[in-house]
C-alpha cells in the first residue's frame, strides 16, 4: 500500500538484517521508511560487506529505499580510541552508539525526515534505554522526533530470528567490533 501524503517520514538506522526485520514490520503502518546503513563499528571489513549483503535482501523484501552511507571505520576508531579494553555493554559502546545516530540524524535532517529510528535495541545485549536517550538527544539538538519504543516487545527478538529464517539471512555471533570479537 502506498503511504499517504500525510504519513512521516522516517530514517531508520539498521544495525543488521536480521534486527531490521522486525522493526520494519513495526513501523511500516506507521511511516513512510527508508532505511540508513551507518555501521563503521563492523569489523573485519569482509564481515562488514556480508551482514551489508543481509540488509540488502531485508530492504529489498520490504520494497524499501537503502541508503548506504561510507565505511567511516577510521573515524569510528579515533572515536573510540583508549576504550579498547572496556566490556562489552561499557563506554565504548556509548560512544558506539552515538558515533552512529548522530550521523543518522544529521542525514535525516538533511534529507527532510521528521523522525529517525534505529533497530540496535533489537537484542537482548543492548540497553535499550541508553541507546533511546541518545536518539532522543540527537533528535532535539536537530529538530527531529526520535521514535523510542522497545522493539523487543511484542516478541520482537524472536520475530527477527523467524523472519531472518524465512529470509534465509546470515546471523552474526558477535556484536561487530574486533574487540567484541576479542571477548
Ligand atoms: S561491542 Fe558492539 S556496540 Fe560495543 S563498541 Fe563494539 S560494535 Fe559497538
Amino acid at each position: 500500500m502506498e503511504p499517504a501524503d500525510s504519513t512521516p517520514k522516517l530514517l531508520l538506522h539498521t544495525c543488521c538484517g536480521p534486527c531490521a526485520t522486525a522493526v520494519i514490520e513495526q513501523l511500516t503502518p506507521r511511516f513512510e521508511i527508508e532505511c540508513f546503513w551507518y555501521n563503521p563499528n563492523i569489523q573485519p571489513e569482509a564481515e562488514y560487506q556480508r551482514r551489508l549483503e543481509g540488509m540488502r535482501v531485508v530492504a529489498e523484501a520490504a520494497a524499501l529505499p537503502l541508503i548506504e552511507a561510507e565505511y567511516d571505520e577510521a573515524g569510528w576508531e579515533a572515536a573510540i580510541t583508549g576504550l579498547q579494553q572496556e566490556p562489552e555493554g561499557g563506554w565504548r559502546c556509548q560512544v558506539c552508539f552515538k558515533y552512529r545516530l548522530q550521523r543518522t540524524a544529521q542525514h535525516a535532517a538533511e534529507h527532510g525526515f521528521t523522525h529517525f529510528a534505529t533497530t540496535l535495541g533489537v537484542s537482548p545485549y543492548k540497553n535499550v534505554k541508553g541507546i533511546n536517550t541518545i536518539g532522543e538527544q540527537y533528535a532535539q539538538q536537530l529538530g527531529l522526533s526520535f521514535v523510542a519504543e522497545n522493539f523487543r516487545k511484542r516478541n520482537g527478538f524472536q520475530r527477527s530470528v523467524q523472519l531472518s529464517r524465512e529470509l534465509h539471512l546470515y546471523r552474526q555471533n558477535y556484536c561487530g567490533c574486533r574487540y567484541s570479537q576479542r571477548d
